[in-house]
């Protein structure tokens, strides 16, 4: 860092908090100075707050009432990178920059005094002058041989002051080194193995690398379905990586997908990377996040929140399954990691790989568009094809009510049990029972926070509200009508469907995957690894198995629902339910045995459900993407959601309805705005939801239009608005 970056005591800096202030703060620099970057404690009222030091101060204060940075805390200061990224994705998402700051600095103890983080070890100098205290201090090393020491153990184990220990390490007598939490990771070997590539891996495999030694930004749509070895050609991006010695992060939409994906890292580089998500523990994510700032992490696997890690020179990210709307971050700060991999790329001169089976429009848009290079891998690795996919008329079905697996579904379940194989039945809707209504009045039990049904979940015995988390046990009798035992489950949740199999096939092992069912990550991967090993004739499933798990017996899957995503008029709909469908049906015969799909539909002819049948993603595209340029919105037309929020549903209407009339800043970039109108869901936690919609055309200046247009409204305490630019739904 150059002088221009330092600021010795008493001159004015600029710190950014994460306390929600729309400004910068000045203070003056400590005893000892900082850099640009640091990050510091500073006072804050009566409170001691963390920050960085985003500037040089502006001195527009009285100089006498500016308070001084209580202390520089021991960690490397921000890079002007990350600081550049932070500003511009606050500015992409209309996100205020404290927030953004929040997603930076989630390394937990940031703030722990630096004694606390050092061991001490024997070292290999005698020191030039032996005292009794300096012997103890050095036996006491000797006497615990491989045992590291705290400062404070080691001095307590010697009696001696700490400055004693201190000076031996000045000496060379004791080494001071990291603890061992602190450790780099193990090497990873970029040549230790390496598959045999087919012919278009290899072309996709080369590209890739020309790229990253390139060293500039660049990204790269991989396309190819599941099991094409998609996988293995973004590893050999990762291992030129190394090569350049730069550091690279790999993106998963799922955490249970990780334990499969380390396993496979620690295969082909010889050992495990870094893991970043929140079911690592507290003392390996603040290793991680130290060791990624010195480089002593080589490669992180991790949610969409390890974006916002401070690598010190990263050189490729991969965003697995592209297309998975879990990217998209839906509280707090509302980013698409997917878009925000990008920005950050662009910045450090990084490159990107989207891979996916079935990409988002959005990619797929940008790849037609030239902005994306676009890989493609055409066949299954080995033999094996997509599965047969073919519809079951439900129309015609005849299915007594209360069931929902059909005749013809149950006879190809029956025949994989016969052969020893696995089958998949398929339903994206956690519980027993996606309501419960009273046969006497109609009633259907809602959330009393939300706008929302209570689902009930026979196994945590309770009903629960799938929007807020709120739960309550069944009541007994109808809340409406009073009416005795007469609250009755309405329609299929994973938990009804188990109990369905279960009837049809007595002698079968039914294991149903639902995020609910299970109490930990861990426990989750540990259920998934026993049925990949055979433990189960029947899978029952939500959306979570749809995601890469490698089910090697698995041969039918059994969509039992296919139209449900088609319901409702979200314009993504036919989106979603083609990638989900395409998604869950790779699941079946992967490995050398042919697969085979059986939709439910009760509308064979809807053309997404045809499209599905027909396996022409192609063709699906440009329909899709016809109806989307048609309608103006994206990927061919700009949107940003704004929802206001308030106990007082007058209230964020009256906002809504204010804005909306206000509305000449979006005019003048020729953006039209829509509602104020109930939100996707109208109530959450008890605050009331409008949402306005503002479209705009593609080139369009949409963030300053809107940020100008939100600013004039006044909020109130009760009164809360969140911008949502590119909105999952609209
Ligand atoms: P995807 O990521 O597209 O689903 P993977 O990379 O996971 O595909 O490949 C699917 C399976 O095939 C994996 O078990 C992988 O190790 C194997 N595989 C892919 N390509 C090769 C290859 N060239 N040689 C040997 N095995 C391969
Ligand atoms: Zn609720």
């Amino acid at each position: 860092m150059g002088r221009q970056d330092f600021f010795d005591e008493g001159d004015l800096v600029a710190v950014l908090t994460t306390q929600p202030l729309d400004r910068l703060l000045d203070y003056k620099a400590p005893e000892g100075g900082c850099h640009l970057g640091a990050f510091v404690e500073v006072p804050l009222g009566p409170r001691k707050v963390p920050g960085v030091v985003w500037a040089r101060g502006r001195g527009d204060f009285d100089r006498s009432k500016i308070r001084s940075v209580i202390r520089v805390l021991d960690v490397a200061p921000m890079r002007a990178e990350m600081q550049m990224f932070l500003e511009r994705a606050a500015d992409y998402t209309l996100t205020p920059l404290p927030a953004m700051l929040r997603l930076a600095t989630r390394a937990p103890g940031l703030g722990d005094p630096p004694s606390m983080r050092k061991v001490y070890r024997p070292g290999d100098v005698t020191p030039d002058r032996m005292t009794d205290a300096r012997r103890r201090v050095l036996s006491a090393l000797q006497e615990y041989g491989g045992l590291s020491f705290t400062l404070k153990e080691l001095s307590e184990a010697a009696g001696v002051t700490p400055s004693v220990v201190k000076g031996l390490v000045k000496q060379g007598a004791v080494r001071e080194e990291d603890s061992p939490r602190d450790l780099p990771f193990p090497l990873l070997d970029e040549d230790r193995t390496s598959k045999t590539l087919t012919e278009d891996q290899s072309t996709a495999a080369e590209h890739l690398r020309h790229g990253i030694r390139s060293g500039a930004y660049g990204t790269t749509l991989l396309r190819g379905i599941t099991g094409s070895g998609k996988t293995e050609v973004y590893l050999e991006a990762v291992a030129e990586c190394f090569r350049q010695r730069r550091q690279a992060l790999v993106l998963l939409p799922e955490i249970a997908l990780s334990a499969e994906f380390m396993a496979r890292v620690e295969e082909r580089f010889g050992a495990k990377s870094a893991e970043w998500h929140s079911g690592v523990t507290m003392t390996e994510r603040r290793r991680t996040w130290k060791m990624v700032g010195q480089g002593g992490a080589q490669l992180v696997v991790g949610a969409r929140s390890a974006l916002f890690l401070p690598f010190l020179d990263l050189g490729l990210i991969v965003v697995d399954e592209e297309h998975d709307t879990s990217y998209k971050q839906e509280d707090g700060a509302l980013y698409n990691a997917r878009d925000m991999a990008v920005l950050r790329a662009s910045i450090c001169g990084a490159q990107v790989v989207l891979a996916s089976a079935t990409p988002s429009l959005e990619s797929w848009a940008n790849a037609q568009a030239g902005k994306y290079a676009k890989l493609e891998l055409t066949s299954r690795f080995g033999e094996s094809v997509l599965p047969e996919m073919r519809a079951i008329d439900m129309r015609g079905a005849d299915l007594p009510s209360n069931r929902w697996i059909s005749p013809r579904l149950a006879g190809a379940v029956r025949e994989r049990i016969e052969r020893g194989e696995q089958s998949l039945l398929f339903l994206n809707r956690r519980g027993y029972a996606p309501v419960t209504i009273c046969r006497a009045c109609g009633h259907q039990i809602g959330c009393d926070h939300c706008d929302a049904r209570m689902v009930e979940h026979r196994f945590l015995k309770r009903l629960v509200c799938h929007q807020c988390g709120e739960t309550k046990p069944m009541p007994d009798v109808c809340p409406a009508c009073g009416g005795e035992d007469r609250l009755a489950p309405v329609g299929p949740g994973v938990e009804r469907l188990q109990e369905e199999a279960s009837e049809l096939f007595p002698d079968a092992r039914v294991a149903t995957l639902s995020s609910d069912l299970f109490g930990s990550a861990r426990a989750l991967k540990e259920r998934i690894r026993e049925i990949a090993e055979g433990g189960a004739d029947i899978v029952i499933g939500t959306q979570l198995v749809a995601k890469g798990h490698n089910f090697p017996l698995l041969t039918l899957v059994g969509v039992i629902d296919a139209d449900l995503g088609l319901q409702g008029s979200d314009l993504r709909a036919a989106e979603r339910t083609f990638q989900l469908m395409r998604q869950v049906s790779g699941r079946a015969g992967r490995a050398d045995r042919p697969g085979e799909a059986l939709l439910q539909t009760y509308q064979p002819e809807h053309p997404v459900i045809r499209a599905i049948l027909a396996g022409d993603e192609e063709a699906f595209w440009r329909a899709e993407a016809e109806e989307r340029r048609h309608a103006g919105v994206p990927p061919y037309g700009r949107m940003a959601g704004i929802i206001l929020s308030s106990p007082d549903m007058q209230e964020a209407f009256d906002a809504g309805a204010e804005l909306a009339r206000n509305d000449a800043h979006l005019r003048r970039i020729g953006a039209q705005v829509f509602g104020p109108a109930p939100a996707p869901v109208a109530r959450i936690r008890g605050r009331h939801r409008v949402r306005l919609l503002v479209k705009a055309a593609k080139g369009a200046a949409l963030q300053q239009a809107v940020a100008a247009w939100i600013a004039q409204l006044k909020q109130g305490p009760n009164l809360r608005l969140t911008v949502d630019i590119d909105p999952q739904s609209f």
